[in-house]
Order: structure tokens, then sequence, then C-alpha cells
């Protein structure tokens, strides 16, 4: 157990704190207020309506191919000879039904002529005067894609707490809706601590750093999809700390770095419990991100976050991330490990989830994922070469070069 902090229970698996997050955020039904936008502000919002298909998509028989509308009975046979009746492009559509031995010159995107049950590609076709020599059969809606196979009207096409990424907005567009109700973004208070740290436009002492974790975690809320709200500089000392996490428990979330390891001016935990917080876990076994602290004050959720850079990086991304969807009206999203090849041998200490910072690459049509040189949590220099992290398990042995591993790609 930390120095003045609660009784919290034992030290969490990954996955247990990460379960633990996602019951206490379910158990606090969260249900956030709703308001209408544009459709082009919405992209990285969660949708707060259920959206359904106002007529069928595709609307009409559509072929995919530039060729030649036909009856597939008509040419079961290679090179049958039809005759041309005309032309059906994409914003046209052909009024007369297609005769038994006729066709009709078709483009992509263009409704299928009635009569018609097929498209022959012009690859497939040669063309003199009216006359259409088809070489090769089709199948009946080859092609073709039919009216009401993506989805028929009426069809649930998306749902409530869907996360707007480029592909539901296309769909929205295509259902035409210019405006959508979605869940109001939470705003995320951000309060960095320790005597320490200076802001970034100050000149610091030799032995001062800049307040980089505010900028940072500012960066992985808003790319979450929350308002980033930083509250300033906490100092080691309780009083003038008390007021500032006071004021932070005016945002819907309260991130805090810094002050929670051992320390005798490691005061965080302390504050906290003065001001009446539960503790859900103070520690997780995690490597960077071990003191991590989660619980709830006042009715709002908090991090503690570790004030090492990196270990405040991962543990934002591993943890806030998806406690910030939640919030957002999302479900909760856990971190998706991907699978890449181990460049050169690591070695790991078992009985901790560790996260290496490491860049994931391309080579061969297949992803490699090799380690940033870097010398421990405190760099930044190191996170910044990187595009993900490696991860290996507690159970598991140091891999080897080749090995298939699990990666964790940098979101933001
Ligand atoms: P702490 O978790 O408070 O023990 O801090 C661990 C390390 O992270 C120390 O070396 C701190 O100087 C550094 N650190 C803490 N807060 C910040 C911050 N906001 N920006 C940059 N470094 C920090
Ligand atoms: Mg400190």
């Amino acid at each position: 157990m930390k120095q003045g902090a609660p009784s919290v229970a034992k030290m969490l698996s990954f996955e247990q704190a990460l379960s633990e997050v996602e019951a206490r955020l379910a158990a606090a039904d969260i249900s956030p207020p709703i308001e209408i936008l544009p459709l082009h502000q919405a992209h990285g919002r969660i949708l707060s309506e259920d959206v359904d298909a106002d007529r069928d998509y595709p609307p009409f028989n559509r072929s995919t191919r530039d060729g030649f509308a036909v009856r597939s009975q008509d040419v079961e046979r290679p090179n049958t000879m039809l005759t041309l009746d005309g032309e059906v492009r994409a914003g046209e559509h052909f009024e007369a039904e297609v005769q038994a031995g006729h066709c009709v010159g078709i483009m992509t995107g263009a409704p299928l002529p009635t009569g018609a049950d097929a498209v022959v590609m012009v690859e497939y076709t040669r063309t003199e005067g009216n006359k259409v020599e088809i070489e090769r059969p089709v199948i009946s809606f080859e092609n073709v894609v039919r009216k009401g196979s993506e989805a028929p009207v009426g069809k649930r096409i998306l749902s409530r707490g869907r996360r707007l990424r480029a592909g539901e907005i296309g769909l929205l567009a295509s259902v035409g809706k210019g405006h959508i109700e979605v869940y109001v973004q939470p705003r995320v208070g951000i309060l960095p601590t320790g005597d320490e740290v200076v802001p970034i436009d100050r000149k610091p002492e030799w032995y001062q750093v800049r307040n980089s974790n505010s900028a940072m975690l500012a960066a992985v809320v808003a790319s979450a999809g929350a308002i980033p709200w930083e509250i300033g500089i906490g100092p080691d000392e309780k009083k003038a700390l008390r007021k500032l996490i006071e004021q932070g428990l005016k945002a819907d979330l309260l991130l805090l770095s810094g002050g929670v390891s051992m320390g005798k001016y490691d005061l965080v935990e302390e504050v906290l419990r003065d001001l009446g917080a539960e503790f859900y876990f103070d520690s997780v076994a995690i490597r960077p991100g071990k003191p991590l602290v989660f619980g709830r004050v006042q009715g709002k959720f908090f991090f503690g976050l570790p004030g090492n850079p990196v270990s405040s990086f991962v543990t934002c991304n591993l943890f806030a991330r998806p406690a910030i969807g939640v919030l957002m009206g999302s479900k909760f999203e856990r971190p998706r490990f991907l699978r890449a090849r181990l460049e050169k041998a690591v070695r790991h200490r078992t009985g901790l989830t560790t996260f290496m910072p490491a860049r994931i690459e391309t080579r061969d049509a297949e992803p490699v994922v090799s380690l940033v040189g870097w010398q421990g949590s405190g760099d930044l220099v190191g996170v910044a070469e990187a595009n993900g992290f490696l991860v290996v398990h507690p159970d598991q042995p140091s891999p080897e070069a080749g090995d298939w591993v699990n990666v964790l790609p940098m979101l933001t």
C-alpha cells in the first residue's frame, strides 16, 4: 500500500484494472446530454439517435460495370449477336423493356433497364453498328447490385452509441442526414502536480522541468473526442492542491498527473481521500504506469496518472481513453492489440504487462515491429520516435526475433 493512501485492494492485473474501469463506469449509468449538429461537424462524435434506411439501398438494380444490359438466357452460348436498342448512363433511366435478342448499352452506376437481368462487361463484347457480339455468357444479376441488397427501406443502419468515423459520416450523408443528433462532448480536466514542474513558456531553473504532460494529455483527450481543460499546475502541498482538485471536479472527468507514487511528497491520493474519494485501485501490474490510481469523488471519476511522461501517456491511452468514450456516450472500447513480427529479441521481466515504445512498419507486405532506443519512462524523445508499443504479457517468456507479438498502434 502506498504512503498516505487509503487501503485499496491488491494490485490489479492489466485486464482486471480495465474491467474495473469498465464496470464502474457502467454502474454510473452515464447518459450525456444531446445536441444536434450539422453532419460536417459530427466527425468523431457519438451518435445519440438510431438511423434507418429512408429508401432501398441501392434504390434500383445498379450496374457495377460499363457494358451491355442483357437477358442472361439470351447469351447462354458464347458469341451471341444482339440488337442494340440504345444506351443508359448513370443519372438516367431507360424507358422501354429489353426484348429477347436485344440489349442496351449501360454505364457504371446506371439502373438496369426492365427486361434485362445482367450486365456484360464491355471488354467481352464487339460492336458493329446496331449489332453487339457478346463473347461470354453471364449469369443472372452478374455485375449488378440488387435493389435493396445493401439495406432495404426501414432497416436500422446505425444505432445510438456508434462513433462517427468517416465511413459512418458517408453513410449518414447517403441517407440524407444533413443534421444529426449526437451526445454533447464531456470536458476533461487536466491537473499536473509537482513542485519541480513549471509552465512551458517559463525558463526552467536547472532543477526544474517543463509541464509537458498537460499538452500531451490534452492532445490525447482531444483525439478521444472530448474537450480538454488544462487547470494549471498543482504544487506538492496539500491545501493548494486541494483547491485545484476541487476546481477540477467541475469537469466531467479529472486527470491528475504526478504525485501518486510512494514518495513523501506524493500527496494526490491523500488530498482526494480528504475530499471523500472512493478508490477502486491504486496500482496496476503494468510497466510503465504501475502506480495508476482510479476512483470517484463527489460524483466525478478521476485518474491519478503517474507523472513520468511516458507512464502518463501510456496509462491515459490505455485507461482514460476508453473511459472518455463512455462519458461521450460510446460503449467501453478496450485497447485493440494487433500482431506484428518482432525484428530483434527483447528481454522482458515477467510479472507485469509491459508496453515498450516501438516502431511498427510494413516490410514485404508484413507488419514488423522494432523497439526505439529509449531511456525509461521519462523519455519523450523515445516516445516521439515511436508509433506504437510492443506489448508483452506478464506470463509470456521474452520474445525472440521473428516471433509474432502483440502491438498497440498509437492512436494519437
Ligand atoms: P511523480 O509521479 O510526481 O513522482 O513524477 C515522476 C517524474 O515525472 C518526475 O521526474 C517528474 O519531474 C516528472 N513529471 C511529473 N509531472 C510532470 C509534468 N507535468 N510534465 C513533465 N514531467 C513531469
Ligand atoms: Mg511529483
